[in-house]
């Protein structure tokens, strides 16, 4: 079973180009503000969601594990060392 996805978009940076709509389809999609909002943290593969969280052009998108609070993107300095 997948684990849950805490997912947090950031309206004062989202810029509403529609990147992570286009990537996790069935997780984001555009208010009336066509700010991206979050309609289901888990309708995509985690994958597909860390993919569109990089997608973003401004950063706008945080996501956690939601039963340990692990920040999984933007990556942190305790991130694992991918080398
Ligand atoms: S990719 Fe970023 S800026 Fe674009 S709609 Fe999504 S959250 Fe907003």
């Amino acid at each position: 079973m997948s684990r849950r996805l805490r997912i947090v978009v950031d309206h004062g940076l989202c810029v509403g180009n529609a990147m992570c709509l286009e990537t996790a389809t069935s997780t984001f999609a555009h208010n009336d503000d066509r700010q991206s909002v979050v309609v289901d943290p888990q309708g995509d593969p985690e994958g597909l969601v860390l993919e569109a969280a990089g997608s973003c052009p401004v950063g706008a998108i945080c996501v956690r594990v939601e039963e340990t609070d692990e920040q999984l993107f933007p990556p942190t300095a305790a991130s694992p060392d991918p080398r």
